[in-house]
């Protein structure tokens, strides 16, 4: 992994855990001038780190009074406190059974405003930060920002398995062959042949994925069977390993066939930000019947022998 991508889990809290009356608030100190703010999601699993020079121990305290004692995520309205003023996230009020982590006082529905009031006049850096993004947003829109950071991990373009695996592009092409053990090839031409021994089972689909590294990028050829109504079909497709503006600067084509017959597919790969669920629900690709797929293969309808050609380039 670079130096430079740090990723970090973020995780619950002991204090999830059903019949445990106590739980551990974190100690809040802003002493120090060279502060770190802890920048995490729950949702999304991740969470960057970032440090940074503060501004002064005053903003530095805020950036840590800002963070929910319970889930440490940063607090948005209503941010709520307790008759003695410890604060909580809206989130966490509900999980804690209305009891002030803090002092077990019952929470109520005091609203802090004060806080919800500093935080309007805050600027943070992105969450991506630590992954190249150098912008800085008000406190209260820089989720919008980061829902579409250029610079946000992608997930594992990996299919039929739920892969937690997120990162940056070299990060995920190392995870494809070590981890999944995905084909990885140099060139922008395939020639793959596609052999099932049993292609009575499209139910059980078969997803395979191989990657290509042409034109200094990566490109994820897949081939999946499943059902599209009541046939069962097999299809074939590129995503492109980045985002959906350069993806837009390549072409691909796939072509199957024998016996003088042949099927071809002229198209734009998509961005891996796609999941592959998503192309294959749109159609985005070369669709095979199996019908002509067993034509395809010869023999008698007892094994999928499908060989799918095709090419890559640059457009201009
Ligand atoms: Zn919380
Ligand atoms: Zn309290
Ligand atoms: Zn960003
Ligand atoms: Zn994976």
């Amino acid at each position: 992994m670079p130096n430079n991508y740090l990723l970090l889990l973020a995780v619950c809290p002991e204090y999830m855990a059903p019949g445990n009356d106590y739980m551990e608030v974190p100690v809040i100190s802003g002493e120090e001038d060279d502060v770190s703010v802890s920048i995490s999601d729950a949702d999304s699993k991740v969470g960057i780190s970032v440090t940074r020079k503060a501004g002064g121990l005053p903003t530095s305290s805020v950036h840590e009074l800002l963070e929910c004692p319970v889930c440490t995520n940063f607090m948005y309205p209503p941010i709520l406190q307790c008759a003695n003023g410890h604060t909580l996230c809206a989130t966490c009020k509900a999980r804690v059974h209305n009891r002030c982590p803090t002092c077990r006082f019952e929470l109520g529905t005091i609203r802090c405003l004060a806080l919800e009031k500093v935080a309007e006049s805050l600027e943070l850096p992105c969450r991506y930060h630590n992954l190249g993004c150098p912008e800085l947003f008000p406190y209260y829109t820089k989720g919008k920002h980061e829902a579409i950071c250029t610079f946000r991990p992608y997930n594992c373009p990996y299919a039929g398995s739920e892969c937690s695996m997120v990162g940056d592009i070299p990060t995920l092409v190392a995870h494809l062959r070590d981890y999944h053990k995905v084909d990885m090839h140099n060139g922008c031409t395939f020639n793959h042949r596609y052999v099932k021994s049993n292609p009575q089972e499209v139910e059980n689909a078969t997803w395979m994925l191989t990657v290509f590294n042409c034109f200094g990028q990566y490109f994820c050829l897949h081939f999946e069977a499943f059902q599209l109504g009541m046939a069962p079909v097999y299809m074939a497709f590129l995503r492109f390993m980045g985002d959906d503006n350069e993806a837009k600067n390549f072409s691909y084509s796939l072509e199957v066939g024998a016996n003088g017959r042949k099927l071809s597919w002229h198209g734009v790969p998509r961005s891996i930000r796609d999941s592959h669920q998503k192309v294959r629900d749109s159609h985005d690709g070369l669709i095979i019947y199996r019908n002509m797929a067993l034509f395809f293969s010869g023999g008698e309808r007892k094994e999928l022998k499908l060989r799918v050609t095709g090419r890559i380039w640059k457009e201009q």
